[in-house]
């Protein structure tokens, strides 16, 4: 069984960050909300917000996701991080942390043409 989830708190601008899985690289009753981890993505990179903040939809809000590739680097990083296999960083269904290897050989299956247009468009992930 996960840790349980918990009131957060926003350890960037301190508002409400939503009810959540504690990352442990964040002080206990500290998470990240959803605008401030956008904008970590976007100057940081989906890697480093993953390392400081953890798994979208497990310890903070789902985020849009901008390429193919960072959905892959967050459902690998959700597998080897022990989030449930059940677990879905996507809004597709079935497609959960667990089936990423079929999602992942399925993309590389694309000709050059076909996987550059697929990685390049924008995947909106959760609600
Ligand atoms: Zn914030």
């Amino acid at each position: 069984m996960a840790i349980p989830k918990r009131e957060m708190k926003c350890c960037n601008c301190g508002n409400y960050a939503g009810k959540f899985h504690q990352h442990y690289n964040r002080d206990t009753g500290f998470g990240i909300c959803l605008r401030c981890v956008t904008d970590e993505i976007k100057s940081q990179g989906v890697e480093t917000a993953l390392s400081c903040y953890g798994v979208p939809g497990f310890n903070y809000p789902l985020v849009e996701v901008l390429t193919l590739r960072q959905a892959f680097t967050i459902g690998q990083y959700a597998k080897k991080h022990g989030v449930p296999e059940n677990f879905n960083p996507f809004k597709f269904p079935g497609i959960t942390a667990g089936a990423l290897t079929q999602f992942d050989a399925y993309a590389a299956g694309f000709d050059g043409d076909s996987y550059e247009n697929f990685s390049t468009t924008k995947l909106k992930l959760g609600a």
